[in-house]
């Protein structure tokens, strides 16, 4: 089954136009990745999926329904939920307050709970750091919690904008083996990544975007290995 899938979409921001016929499908189960340059559209196509921003015209769905007109909070029910970039992290509140606000949504308390559970047996750091201010972790640890937050609100598909943003190569590496393991345990994911190399790692699929749209598409090891994306973006 299809999770997401972007039909001929345009969005404009006044005059500039952002995404210029983007269309891309996410299949159930999948890590898909977005490679481009600053400004290629990559943020903006999270955005849209999210109903943050608007798209002028073109078709987005959802698990099988119609979203391109849906409020940011009927996406967030139907469980597909953003990890913006940046993290956004409370850091006076406490990691477990931080976990608590993701399912602020989420009417089912004995699901939040069970939930916080996994969470903290999934990402044991956040589990020893509950009672820790979220804004005196590291960055790698903040980036677990926006992780962790996410899931929390039970996603069936998770979209992440730039996760290894700032972090040390080895950071890096544990925070796509944590997108490993939620994508694992049965989430779809839609990752943004800069760092082409370590997304490929753990991608089904990926899209090159250029100026709005797809330019090139196939497997992890496909883009690897294509001297165009070397050059481009796994500084050859
Ligand atoms: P980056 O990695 O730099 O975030 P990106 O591929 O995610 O790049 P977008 O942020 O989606 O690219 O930007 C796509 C285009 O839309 C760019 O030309 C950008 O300048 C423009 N843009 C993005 N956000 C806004 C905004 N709020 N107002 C006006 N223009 C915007």
């Amino acid at each position: 089954m299809s999770m997401l899938e972007f039909e001929n979409v345009e969005v404009f921001y006044g005059k500039i136009q952002a995404l210029r016929g983007m269309s891309i499908r996410v299949e159930e189960g999948e890590i898909v990745s977005l490679l481009g340059n600053n400004g290629a559209g990559k943020t903006t196509t999270l955005s849209t999926a999210s109903a943050i921003v608007k798209a002028h015209s073109g078709r987005i769905s959802f698990a099988g329904s119609d979203i391109t007109r849906a409020k940011p909070w009927e996406v967030v029910a139907g469980g597909l939920i953003h990890v913006p970039e940046g993290r956004r992290i409370f850091s006076t509140l406490t990691v477990a307050e931080n976990l608590q606000l993701g399912g602020y949504l989420v009417k089912d308390r004995g699901a939040v709970a069970k939930r916080m559970k996994e969470v903290y047996e999934m990402l044991p750091l956040l589990a020893e750091r509950r009672s820790q201010q979220g804004g005196t972790l590291s960055g790698g640890e903040q980036q677990m919690l926006a992780i962790g937050r996410a899931l929390i609100a039970g996603p069936r598909m998770l979209m992440l904008d730039e996760p290894s943003m700032g972090l040390a190569p080895l950071i890096v590496a544990q925070v796509m083996e944590v997108i490993k393991d939620v994508n694992a345990n049965g989430t779809t994911v839609l990752l943004v990544e800069q760092n082409a190399r370590a997304a490929l790692k753990i991608t089904s699929r990926g899209y090159v975007i250029e100026g709005g749209a797809t330019t090139m598409t196939g497997t992890g090891p496909e883009l690897l290995a294509d001297s165009r994306i070397v050059e481009a973006y796994l500084g050859a």
